[in-house]
């Protein structure tokens, strides 16, 4: 058997769920969860079960692959999040869903998370008529995304916006296609963010230090 070498689609099989790492494949029947829905390696079919710790740390590594945040900087998010009013585990994911590669997904420029953070690095969109291109930039209620007059013929991005038309975008955002931008109404509540992220065991893990 072929050696399996796609490591997003790894992740997932790791995770045991869909992490849409790779845009459009993962709505179609090439996912690979859809085929093999057991981890990688030679003992992958073997689930073992994991302990109260390793719980938790995978639920940490899952949220940090959904966003694409590496230790560092996770870990800076979540003593924002602890400092901030309110509940520890929703205010970390609402740092996450804030930073721009991931409004420019939801707004459905990126078919991926990865994808919008390479538009972003590469110049593509600008915040409030401002080039900004820093994909943890963190947006604002009231800021305006927009993609860059100069790059709005870029075609992959045209072709996400036609795609992804026919789609609603989170109620926290509002999205002019006409424009090519989008608007953030409001930071996203727990109820806006639809993944499966259990965020209690994140901050039970880092509880533990
Ligand atoms: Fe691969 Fe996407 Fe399916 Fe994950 S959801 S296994 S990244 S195709």
């Amino acid at each position: 058997m072929a050696r399996y070498k796609d490591e997003q689609c790894r992740r997932c099989r790791r995770e045991g769920q869909k992490l849409f790492l790779k845009g459009d494949r993962c709505y179609s029947d090439k996912c690979s969860i859809s085929r093999r829905n057991y981890a990688p390696g030679q003992h992958g079919q073997k689930r073992a079960k994991l302990s109260e710790y390793g719980t938790q740390l995978r639920e940490k590594q899952k949220t940090k692959a959904y966003y694409g945040v590496g230790e560092k900087q996770f870990r800076k998010y979540f003593e924002m999040a602890s400092n901030k009013k309110g509940v520890t585990g929703e205010n970390l994911l609402q740092i996450l869903e804030s930073r721009l590669d991931n409004v420019v997904y939801r707004l459905g420029f990126g078919t991926s998370r990865a994808q919008a953070r390479q538009f972003v690095n590469h110049a593509q969109f600008e915040v409030n008529g401002q080039k900004v291109d820093i994909p943890s930039y963190l947006v604002k209620p009231g800021d305006v995304i927009t993609v860059r007059e100069i790059k709005k013929d870029n075609s992959t991005i045209k072709a996400n916006v036609e795609e992804s038309a026919k789609r609603p975008v989170p109620a926290w955002l509002e999205k002019d296609n006409e424009k090519m931008s989008g608007k953030v109404l409001r930071l996203a509540s727990r109820e806006d963010i639809d993944i499966p992220i259990e965020e209690h065991l994140i901050v039970e893990l880092y509880s533990r230090n």
